[in-house]
C-alpha cells in the first residue's frame, strides 16, 4: 500500500507542476499538452514519467537540451513522500473514512501548490480556496448519504458534530485573520490569508485548525526572526504566510490531537 500511495504522489505531483505554471498565468491546465519551456515543443508520454524521466534525460530537453527545472522532479518527489507520511500516520483512516482520506489527500495537494505560488508570486489563488470549499461540500454529501444508509445520520458524533465544527472553525479563523489584516492595514497579511485559513477550518475541523494556525505563528515568528538577525530583511517588510499556514496544515492533520494533548500536559504540570 505505502508503494502505491508513493507512486500516487508522484503522478499527483508531476500535476501539481503544471498547475503551478499554469495558475497564475491563467491557462487552461486540463487541456493542452505539456510542452518544454523553451523550444515550445510538446512532450511524448515518456518524457512526462514522473523523476524517472528527469533522470533518464540527465534534466535537460530531448531536443533543444535546455536544462530543465529542479522544481519538477523535486515538487514530485515530495508530494510522493507528503502522501506517504499521511498515510503511515493515518493507516487506519483508508479502510474505515476513506472519504476524509481522499479529502485530505486533496487538501494536501493544494497546500503544496499555494506554498509554491505564494513564494514564487506572492499570492495565494482564489481557484485553490474555491477547491477546498467544493471538496469540503462534496464530502459532506457523501457522509450524509453514508451517515443514512448506515442508519447514524443523527447520532450527534456521525455527522452533525464534525460538520458544525469544520463550518464554526471556518468562520473563526476566517474572522481572525480579517481582524489581523484590519488591524495591520493590510501590510502583514493579505485578502488570501483570510479565505485561505477558511478554507482550512472547513477542511481541518476543531481543534486541528487551532493547531494548524499556532504552529504557523510559531514557525511564521521563529523564521521572521532569523531573517531579521541575519539582517536579510528589515523591520516591517513582509514575508508570504501562505508557505507557514501550509505547513501549520499538514502538521495538524498529522498530529493534531496529539499536539493538542501534548500542550495540554504541559501547561497543567506548570
Ligand atoms: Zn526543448
Amino acid at each position: 500500500m505505502i508503494t502505491l500511495i508513493g507512486f500516487f504522489g508522484l503522478f499527483v505531483g508531476s500535476f501539481l507542476n503544471v498547475i503551478i505554471e499554469r495558475l497564475p498565468v491563467g491557462e487552461q491546465f486540463f487541456y493542452g499538452r505539456s510542452r518544454c519551456d523553451a523550444c515550445k515543443r510538446s512532450l511524448q508520454w515518456y518524457e512526462m514519467i514522473p523523476l524517472l524521466s528527469f533522470l533518464v534525460l540527465g534534466g535537460k530537453c530531448k531536443t533543444c537540451h535546455a536544462v530543465l527545472s529542479w522544481q519538477y522532479p523535486l515538487l514530485e518527489l515530495s508530494t510522493g513522500i507528503l502522501f506517504v507520511v499521511y498515510y503511515l500516520f493515518n493507516q487506519l483512516q483508508l479502510y474505515v473514512d476513506p472519504i476524509t482520506f481522499v479529502m485530505n489527500l486533496f487538501f494536501i495537494s493544494t497546500l503544496i501548490i499555494l506554498t509554491v505560488i505564494d513564494i514564487k508570486h506572492g499570492i495565494i489563488p482564489d481557484e485553490l480556496v474555491v477547491a477546498n470549499c467544493a471538496i469540503f461540500f462534496l464530502g459532506t454529501v457523501l457522509r450524509l448519504i453514508f451517515a443514512i444508509t448506515m442508519g447514524v445520520a443523527l447520532y450527534p458524533g456521525a455527522f452533525i458534530l464534525p460538520f458544525l465544527s469544520s463550518i464554526t472553525s471556518a468562520v473563526l479563523a476566517g474572522m481572525f485573520f480579517y481582524s489581523i489584516v484590519w488591524i495591520t492595514k493590510g501590510k502583514g497579511m493579505g485578502g488570501g490569508d483570510v479565505k485561505l485559513a477558511f478554507a482550512m477550518g472547513l477542511i481541518l475541523g476543531h481543534p486541528q485548525t487551532l493547531i494548524a494556525i499556532y504552529v504557523s505563528f510559531i514557525i511564521g515568528g521563529f523564521y521572521a526572526v532569523i531573517l531579521l538577525i541575519s539582517g536579510k530583511k528589515r523591520f516591517g517588510q513582509t514575508i508570504p504566510f501562505g508557505p507557514f499556514l501550509a505547513l501549520g496544515g499538514y502538521i495538524a492533520l498529522l498530529w493534531g490531537e496529539r499536539l493538542l494533548q501534548l500542550y495540554l500536559t504541559m501547561f497543567t504540570r506548570v
